[in-house]
C-alpha cells in the first residue's frame, strides 16, 4: 500500500485530535489513514448520461467502478492508465463526470435526504469550484433555481466553467460575502448548503502540507467567519426549510461549535435533524446530536463534518446595507425576439418554448423561472445561461446554451479524429456539406460546440479559452 512519506502532522494538532477522538477510534489508525493517498472518486453527471449508460461505456475502457454507499451517482474508480490525468479523458471534457472526493458528496445527499419535496429555490453559499453545486443541479434535474455564491472573484470563473461543462442551466451566480443573504433575501430558500470555508484538517490526504500553518489562532478566526455565515444562511431559509452545514475540517470548534452557536442564537427556531438514516453505516460517524463527524479512517476518505437543521419559526433579520443598481436585463419580446425564435426553429429545429428568454444589449439569455422573484432584491451576476448573441443578420450560439441544450439542436456527430481536431482549435474539412450558417457539433452523442458550415469545411467556433493543446484521444 502506498503512503505519503512527507505528511506533516504537527504535535499540537495530534494532541488536539486525541482530545476529541471518540473512544472507538485510535490515533494510530488516524495517522495511518492521514498518510495514505486518497482513493480516486468520481460522480456521474446525470444531467448528461445515466449511471447505467456511463458504467457500460466506461467498462469498455476497463474502468472499474465501486459504488460509494452514500451517493448513488458516486464511485471509487480504478482504471488501466492511472497516470493519465482524469481531466484529459474525453468523457470529462464532455461533462459526463466530475472528479469529486467521496466524502464531499455527502452534504448535498444529506440535504436531499432531509427534504420532503423537490425544492424550488436552493442556495449554495460558498460554491466554488462547484463540486457540490453541480451535484445539487443534478439532484434538481436542472429544475427550479439554484443560487451559487462565491466570494473569491477568480474562483467564480472556475465555478462558471464547471457549470458550463456539466450543462447546468438552472443556476444564478453571485459574488458576495455570504453574510449578505440573511438581510438581502430573508425567508427565501427551501434548502441551503453552507459548505463553509474552513481550516481543512480533513484534506491532509490530498495535500500533505495542509497543516503547515496549523494554529489555534486560525481556528478562532475562521470559526468566527463560519458563525457569521451560518447566522445569515439561517435567516435566508424559509420556515420549514433545511440548512446543511459542512466543512472538511475535524476540530469541534469549527463544527459542533458552530451548530451550538446557531442554536444559542436562534433558540427554538432551530431544529436539529439527525443524519442517522442517511446510508447504511452512517452510525459509525454519528455524533450525539445526529451530525456526521467523519474521521478519515472510518470510510477511508477525507475528513469531513456534516450537520442538518430545520427552521421552525421566523427569526430577526437586520435591514440590508447595500443599494442595487439598475437591472440590465429585460424580458425578451418584440420583433427581434420573434425572429430569433424562428431562427432557432429553422436552423436547429429547436423549440424556444423550453426557454424563458431575457435580453441584454441584444444578447439572449435563458433564466430559470424562479429567478424572477429575486430580481430587484439582490445583484445576481449571471442568471441562467447565455443563449446567443447577434452576428450580422443571424445569431451566434453561446457555449453555455450549446452544452446544456445542444443535443436538441440536430447536432452533427464527429468521429474521434475530427473531435480531437475541433477541440484543439482546427477547422474541419468535410465533403458534401451544404454551406449554411451555424451547426452544433457533437461527439459520442454529446454536444461540444459550434462551427460555421462553409462549402466543404466547418469553420471552428470552439471558444478560444477552452481550446486544448493536446488530448487523450
Ligand atoms: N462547496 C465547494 C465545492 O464543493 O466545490 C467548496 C467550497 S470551499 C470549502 C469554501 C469556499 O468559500 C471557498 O471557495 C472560499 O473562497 C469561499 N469563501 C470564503 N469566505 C467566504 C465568504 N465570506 N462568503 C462566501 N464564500 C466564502
Amino acid at each position: 500500500m502506498s503512503v505519503h512519506t512527507k505528511v506533516y502532522l504537527p504535535d499540537a494538532f495530534l494532541s488536539a485530535m486525541d482530545a476529541i477522538m471518540p473512544a472507538s477510534l485510535s490515533r494510530d489508525d488516524f495517522v495511518a489513514a492521514c498518510q495514505r493517498p486518497l482513493r480516486r472518486a468520481i460522480r456521474v453527471n446525470t444531467l448528461k448520461i445515466s449511471v447505467a449508460d456511463f458504467a457500460e461505456q466506461m467498462a469498455q475502457k476497463g474502468w472499474q467502478l465501486e459504488t460509494i454507499p452514500w451517493c448513488d451517482t458516486g464511485f471509487w474508480l480504478q482504471r488501466p492508465d492511472e497516470d493519465l490525468p482524469l481531466g484529459n479523458e474525453p468523457e470529462h471534457l464532455l461533462g459526463l463526470f466530475y472528479v469529486q472526493e467521496a466524502s464531499s458528496m455527502l452534504p448535498p445527499q444529506a440535504l436531499w435526504h432531509c427534504l420532503s419535496e423537490a425544492p424550488a429555490k436552493v442556495l449554495d453559499v460558498a460554491a466554488a469550484p462547484g463540486s457540490k453545486t453541480t451535484q445539487l443541479a443534478a439532484l434538481m434535474n436542472n429544475q427550479g433555481l439554484l443560487v451559487a455564491n462565491e466570494y473569491s472573484g477568480s474562483r467564480v470563473k472556475v465555478l462558471h466553467a464547471n457549470l458550463q461543462r456539466l450543462g447546468v442551466s438552472n443556476c444564478a451566480l453571485c459574488h458576495f460575502d455570504g453574510k449578505v443573504f440573511g438581510p438581502a433575501l430573508p425567508d427565501t430558500f427551501d434548502a441551503i448548503l453552507l459548505d463553509a470555508p474552513c481550516g481543512g484538517e480533513g484534506t491532509i490526504r490530498k495535500d500533505p502540507d495542509a497543516l503547515k500553518d496549523w494554529a489555534q489562532s486560525h481556528i478562532d478566526a475562521i470559526s468566527e467567519v463560519q458563525q457569521g455565515l451560518i447566522e445569515s444562511a439561517f435567516q435566508a431559509l424559509k420556515v420549514g426549510g433545511v440548512l446543511v452545514y459542512s466543512t472538511c475540517t475535524l476540530n469541534t470548534q469549527e463544527n459542533q461549535g458552530v451548530l451550538a452557536f446557531l442554536a444559542a442564537r436562534f433558540g427554538e427556531a432551530v431544529e436539529r435533524v439527525s443524519l442517522e438514516g442517511l446510508f447504511d453505516g452512517a452510525e459509525q460517524a454519528l455524533t450525539e446530536q445526529g451530525e456526521l463527524h467523519i474521521w478519515p479512517q472510518i470510510y477511508d476518505s477525507e475528513g469531513f463534518f456534516v450537520a442538518a437543521v430545520r427552521k421552525l419559526a421566523k427569526v430577526d433579520v437586520p435591514e440590508p446595507s447595500f443599494r442595487l443598481g439598475k437591472f440590465p436585463y429585460t424580458p425578451a419580446k418584440g420583433k427581434d425576439t420573434q425572429a430569433f425564435i424562428q431562427y432557432l426553429k429553422d436552423q436547429f429545429g429547436f423549440d424556444a418554448k423550453l426557454l424563458n428568454l431575457w435580453q441584454r444589449d441584444g444578447d439572449f439569455w435563458h433564466f430559470p423561472e424562479e429567478a424572477n422573484d429575486l430580481i430587484g432584491r439582490v445583484r445576481l451576476d449571471r442568471i441562467g445561461i447565455k443563449v446567443a448573441e447577434p452576428a450580422g443578420k443571424e445569431w451566434k450560439l453561446h457555449q453555455d446554451f450549446v452544452l446544456a441544450f445542444g443535443s436538441q439542436c440536430r447536432p452533427l456527430e464527429l468521429d474521434s479524429a475530427q473531435a480531437a481536431d475541433y477541440l484543439t482549435g482546427k477547422d474541419l474539412a468535410v465533403d458534401g456539406l451544404a454551406a449554411g450558417g451555424e451547426r452544433v457539433l457533437s461527439y459520442q452523442g454529446h454536444p461540444i460546440g459550434t462551427a460555421k458550415a462553409l462549402k466543404n469545411k466547418l469553420k471552428n467556433r470552439f471558444p478560444r479559452e477552452l481550446v486544448k493543446d493536446k488530448l487523450a484521444f
